[in-house]
């Protein structure tokens, strides 16, 4: 089973929009630093998903039909803006989404060729051979972590969120992924109110999962800029998402 992620940015991406920080200005001159919308795809036998959908060219590099269904996790913009474009589409695709009677703009009014699917939490479903279990998370909007499994391989994957509910980290202690991605937004310290994790609390998250890899996405350019001057951060079991990359969970143990 295999991850890639299309983007690994938080909202306004790497570079962001008017920022001269260190971080920005490198990225607007070396693309390879720079990170899209947080979006992912996932790849297991025969089905293929689409984790939220922030990249806004899903058109060209998904055909129709090569899509087996779209998860996605809350209705912010930088998650759900790509199906925009989508809907002026035909045909029929699957969109499996949390309860948000809000959703985003006018997006459930003219959805095109999406079905959107509301899920209900810990509700597992299947896409194919690929077995789901949506898990709450606390953040801004009502949104959903995904818990995937395929095999033996299981991967949660967990974007914007501040906090796990106790039924969540009850569940993911008992599932025991190989992989975990998490949200990280922020570098160490940042004040005020909050809707994402930082790096510290990414970090004591991780210890109560010793047998988990833990991915770290949903990256600012603050955390960018910090981890310029901290380059040891990463470990075996710490490591910073980048865009394209990918992560293979191993499908028998
Ligand atoms: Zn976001
Ligand atoms: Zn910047
Ligand atoms: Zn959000």
């Amino acid at each position: 089973m295999r991850l890639t992620f299309l983007g690994t940015g938080s909202a306004g991406g790497v570079p962001l929009w008017g920022c001269d920080c260190t971080v920005c200005t490198r990225a607007r001159i070396d693309t390879s630093v720079r990170r899209l919308p947080n979006c992912a795809v996932l790849e297991a036998g025969d089905v293929r998903l689409l984790i939220d959908a922030g990249v806004m060219d899903i058109a060209e590099r998904f055909p129709a039909g090569t899509l087996s269904s779209i998860l996605i996790t809350h209705f912010h913009a930088d998650h759900v803006q790509g199906l925009f474009h989508l809907r002026w589409g035909t045909g029929s695709l699957d969109a499996f989404a949390p309860h948000d009677a809000d959703g985003c703009a006018d997006l459930y009014k003219y959805p095109g060729p999406l079905n959107f699917t509301h899920l209900s939490k810990f509700e597992t479903f299947c896409v194919g051979d690929v077995r789901i279990t949506p898990v709450p998370l606390v953040h801004s909007k009502p949104t959903l972590g995904y818990c995937i499994e395929y095999k033996d391989a299981k991967l949660a994957y967990l974007t914007d969120t501040r906090e796990l509910p106790p039924a969540t980290v009850s569940f993911l202690k008992e599932w025991r992924p190989h992989t975990i991605c998490l949200d990280c937004t922020y570098p160490p310290g940042v004040e005020g109110k909050r809707n994402h994790f930082d790096l510290n609390e990414a970090i004591a998250i991780g210890a109560d999962y010793p047998d988990s890899n833990m991915v770290l996405m949903h990256i600012s350019h603050h955390l960018d800029e910090w981890l310029m001057t901290h380059p040891t951060i990463e470990t075996e079991k710490f490591s910073i998402a980048r865009d394209s990359e990918f992560i293979d969970c191993p499908e028998s143990i």
